[in-house]
C-alpha cells in the first residue's frame, strides 16, 4: 500500500528528545544531532514544507522527575524542549537551512507561536520548529505535535521512534509479530497501544489527521518513507 507518495506537501515531524541524545538517549550528542539534521534536509531539498516538533526526554521528563510539583516540574521539561529547539535551529543552520523557532511561552532568541506567522515561514520555505510544548502541564509533545500540525494546515504527522511501525505484538519477543501497514484511529484507542499519548490520538481522529510511525534510525528514512520506500504504518480512519 502506498503510504504517502507525492500526497503531503506540508507535514510535521515529530522527534523525541532521546532522538537527539545518540545511543544513550541523554543529553546533545553531536553526531546524531548532525544525523537527524542530514535526513531532514534530504526531504526539505525535495521542497516539502516542514514543521518541526521536538520533545525533551533527552534532558528532562516531568512525570518520571520525582519533583513533587507536577506543574513545576513540567514546566521545566517544557524548557528542555526549548533548548533541543533552539539547538536544532542552530544545527540547521549550519548546512545551510533556515528555520525558525517558535515557543509556547516568551524566550529570548524566539518567536512566541503565532500560527500566522508559523505558517508564513513555512510558505517561505523555513523550517517552523515549535518548542515549550504546548506551554501546559499534563500534555506532551505528541499532543504539541497534533496541535501544532492542525494549528498549521499540515496534512500528515510523521512520528519518528525506534521501531519501524506498529505490531500486533512485540517484535523483539515475538518473531512473527505482524505490522500493521495501516490502523484505524479506533483500533489504537481500543487496544490502547501507546505508539502515541492517547490525547494527541484522540485529536488527530477528530479531524482525520493521519500519522505514520517510522524509524528514525534507518538510512535516510525520513525521505524513504515519504517515497514508500520503507515501512511503516499510517494510523488514519
Ligand atoms: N511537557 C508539558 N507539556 C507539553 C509538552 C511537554 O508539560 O505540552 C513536558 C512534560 O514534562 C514532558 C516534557 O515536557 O515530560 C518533555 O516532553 P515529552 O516527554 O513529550 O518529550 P519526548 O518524550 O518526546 O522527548
Amino acid at each position: 500500500m502506498a503510504l504517502v507518495a507525492n500526497k503531503y506537501q506540508r507535514l510535521l515531524l515529530k522527534i523525541s528528545g532521546e532522538t537527539l541524545g545518540g545511543a544513550e538517549g541523554n543529553g546533545l550528542n553531536e553526531e546524531a544531532i548532525r544525523d537527524i539534521c542530514q535526513k531532514i534536509e534530504e526531504v526539505y531539498r525535495l521542497n516539502y514544507q516542514i514543521a518541526l516538533v521536538v520533545g525533551g526526554g533527552n534532558i528532562f521528563r516531568g512525570n518520571q522527575s520525582g519533583l513533587k510539583d507536577r506543574t513545576v516540574a513540567d514546566t521545566i521539561g517544557m524548557m528542555a524542549t526549548i533548548i533541543n529547539a533552539l539547538t536544532l535551529e542552530q544545527y540547521l543552520a549550519n548546512i545551510g537551512i533556515s528555520s525558525q523557532v517558535f515557543t509556547s511561552m516568551p524566550v529570548k532568541s524566539a518567536q512566541l507561536f503565532d500560527h500566522r506567522k508559523a505558517i508564513d515561514c513555512l510558505d517561505n520555505n523555513r523550517i517552523a520548529i515549535f518548542g515549550g510544548g504546548t506551554g501546559l502541564p499534563y500534555f506532551s509533545t505528541d499532543t504539541t505535535s497534533a496541535l501544532r500540525a492542525l494549528e498549521v494546515n499540515a496534512q500528515v504527522i510523521l512520528k519518528a521512534t525506534k521501531v519501524d511501525g506498529i505490531y500486533d505484538s512485540d517484535p523483539v519477543k515475538n518473531k512473527k509479530a505482524k505490522r500493521f501497514a495501516t490502523i484505524s484511529y479506533n483500533e489504537v484507542l481500543e487496544k490502547n497501544l501507546r505508539v502515541m499519548d492517547l490525547t494527541s490520538i484522540s485529536l488527530c481522529k477528530d479531524n482525520k489527521l493521519p500519522i505514520i510511525i517510522f524509524d528514525i534510525n534507518r538510512p535516510h528514512s525520513i525521505k524513504r518513507v515519504l517515497e514508500d520506500k520503507d515501512q511503516g504504518s499510517v494510523i488514519c480512519e
